[in-house]
């Protein structure tokens, strides 16, 4: 096997990205890589941020905690399911939450942004593929979550977020993310207090060409930057 350095991985990803965005008449620079660092220690994502990563993703809060403690100068977004009970850690500090998935964590997380005098940044979570195990309010369910968000003042809703089912490789998930884009055309149409459909949040590493094909501005990368480390 060839050894691929971190250098050359986010090199690799960062035209692939450029390639993808330009097949689709859209310009790389309005596409944000968030490199999932939850595979990798502290060091690694030192090294990443030196290398002009600025935004990385966790998705569990302790490890969200620990690197945003070793490198609070780069962008954190929380991408993985948050419980109720764990708000305080992420509220205020995250610059993006792409997991919110369920309305009493929109409630708890208004409640801590309120006390904090802060407002909390957020993706809803649309379980496209209609998972049974996985998080996310339903396609049908979209419209009436966000309207009810309009009485939680302390959150922004900025866009929405999917996943692919895993075994959905590559082409096969192209169906999910055409859907989570037409849900953002259709809900952009009405207006909600708090609410401002601007990112879509799709693709990993197996599909990000793909789902930047089909609208994604937002794609989480773990493996394909990090896999050498
Ligand atoms: C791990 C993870 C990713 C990145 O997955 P890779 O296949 O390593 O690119 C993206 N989004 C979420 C929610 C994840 O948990």
């Amino acid at each position: 096997m060839i050894r691929v350095d971190l250098q050359e991985s986010i090199t690799i990803v960062k035209n692939r990205i450029a390639v993808a965005a330009a097949k689709s008449g859209r310009n790389a620079a309005d596409i944000k890589l968030v490199a999932v660092s939850k595979t990798v220690d502290s060091d690694t994502v030192r090294r990443a941020y030196e290398l002009g990563i600025t935004d990385f993703g966790e998705n569990r809060v302790q490890e969200f905690s620990h690197k945003i403690e070793e490198l609070p100068q780069a962008c954190w977004h929380l991408i993985g399911r948050l419980q109720t009970n764990k708000v305080k850690d992420i509220a205020g500090k995250a610059v993006l939450i792409h997991s919110l998935d369920r309305w009493n964590l929109a409630e708890a997380l208004n409640k801590r942004g309120l006390q904090q005098g802060v407002t909390v940044p957020c993706l809803l979570q649309v379980n496209v593929a209609g998972e049974e195990q996985k998080a996310g309010v339903e396609p049908e369910e979209v419209d009436s979550f966000l309207e009810s968000l309009g009485q939680l003042e302390a959150l922004r809703i900025e866009g929405l977020m999917t996943m692919a089912p895993l075994l959905d490789q590559g082409e096969k998930a192209r169906p999910v993310f055409k859907e989570l884009y037409q849900i953002k055309e259709k809900t952009s149409k009405n207006r909600y207090n708090n609410v401002n459909l601007r990112y879509l949040s799709m693709g990993m590493s197996q599909d990000f060409e793909i789902a930047i094909e089909e609208g994604a501005n937002i794609v989480r990368i773990g493996s394909a930057i990090f896999a050498s480390e």
